[in-house]
C-alpha cells in the first residue's frame, strides 16, 4: 500500500535534484485493521448474550411467567447470559487496560512458587470434579519476582483454567515452575485435546477459538490467551505453545528476573 506525497522544496539555481520520501505505513494501517476488527468481534460478542437476555425476558413478559417450569428455565438462561456478559466486560476491559499501560507502576517482591502453589490449590476443586489430577514441580527454594504479583497470579490462572476446560475427564495436568539464567520459566502442561498446527499461532488472537461451541459452552470469551500475551509482552517475557491435536498442549512462559 503506497501513498504518493508530492513534495516540493525550492532548489539550488544550478542543481536539480529530486528527494524520495517512503513513510512505511503498513503497520499503521495493520494497527487500524486490527482494532476495526477488535471493535467488530467485540460488538457482536456481546450483542450474542443481550440478545438472548432481552428475548427471554419478552417472552416472559409476554405470559412465559405463568407456566413455573417454562419460567425457571428461561431466568435460568438470563442469569447465565447474564453471567456471560459480566465475563466478557471484564475481559475486554482488563485488554484494554493492559494494552494501554506503558510503564509498570506496582513493583512489589513476591515468590512464584508460592503464588503457584496457591494458583493450583485454587483449582483443586474444579479439577476433581473432572477427575484431573494437578501434579507441580517445584523447586524448594523460593523464585523471587519483583513485577506486580497479579499479573503474574492471571497468567497462571488463564493457562490452568484452560489446560483443565481443554481436558477430558481422569486426565492429568503438570505445573512445573524453575528460574535459570535470570528467568523464570513457567510450564503449564495438560493431555487434553490438543490445538491443530494451523491454529497455534492464532490462538494468541482477541476472540479467536479453535471450537466457537466448545469454547462458549465452558464460560471462554476468546480474550483469555490474548490477555496472557500481553501481560507476558508488559512483564518483558515471552509465551510459546506446543501441542499435538488429541495428545495435549504445553504453553510455556518466561519472565526475567
Ligand atoms: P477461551 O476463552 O476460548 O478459552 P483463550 O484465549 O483462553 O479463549 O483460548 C483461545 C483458544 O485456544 C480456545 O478457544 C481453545 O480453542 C484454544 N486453547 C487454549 N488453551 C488450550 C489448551 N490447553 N488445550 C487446547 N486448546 C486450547
Amino acid at each position: 500500500d503506497v501513498n504518493i506525497i508530492p513534495y516540493s522544496e525550492p532548489k539550488q539555481a544550478d542543481e536539480e535534484s529530486i528527494l524520495v520520501l517512503l513513510y512505511d505505513i503498513s503497520k499503521v494501517k495493520h494497527l487500524e485493521v486490527v482494532r476495526t476488527e477488535f471493535v467488530a468481534n467485540a460488538s457482536h460478542e456481546l450483542r450474542t448474550p443481550v440478545t438472548a437476555i432481552k428475548g427471554f425476558a419478552e417472552t416472559l413478559m409476554d405470559g412465559a411467567i405463568e407456566d413455573t417450569q417454562m419460567a425457571k428455565q428461561f431466568i435460568q438462561i438470563i442469569y447465565n447470559e447474564s453471567n456471560r456478559l459480566e465475563t466478557l466486560i471484564h475481559d475486554i476491559l482488563e485488554l484494554s487496560r493492559i494494552e494501554n499501560e506503558t510503564h509498570i507502576d506496582v513493583i512489589e517482591t513476591f515468590d512464584l512458587v508460592k503464588v503457584t502453589q496457591e494458583m493450583v490449590a485454587f483449582f483443586q476443586e474444579r479439577a476433581e470434579q473432572k477427575d484431573i489430577r494437578i501434579q507441580t514441580e517445584l523447586p524448594e527454594a523460593p523464585i523471587l519476582l519483583s513485577v506486580d504479583q497479579h499479573r503474574v497470579e492471571q497468567i497462571l490462572r488463564n493457562l490452568i483454567e484452560n489446560a483443565i476446560k481443554y481436558s477430558g475427564n481422569e486426565s492429568e495436568v503438570d505445573v512445573t515452575v524453575y528460574s535459570n539464567h535470570h528467568r523464570a520459566t513457567i510450564i503449564v502442561s495438560d493431555t487434553g485435546i490438543g490445538i491443530p498446527e494451523q491454529d497455534q499461532e492464532r490462538i494468541f488472537e482477541r476472540f479467536y477459538r479453535v471450537d466457537k461451541g466448545r469454547s462458549r459452552h465452558s464460560g471462554g470469551t476468546g480474550l483469555g490467551l490474548s490477555i496472557v500475551r500481553n501481560l507476558v509482552n508488559v512483564l518483558g517475557g515471552s509465551i510459546t505453545v506446543e501441542s499435538e491435536l488429541g495428545v495435549g498442549s504445553t504453553f510455556i512462559v518466561t519472565l526475567p528476573l
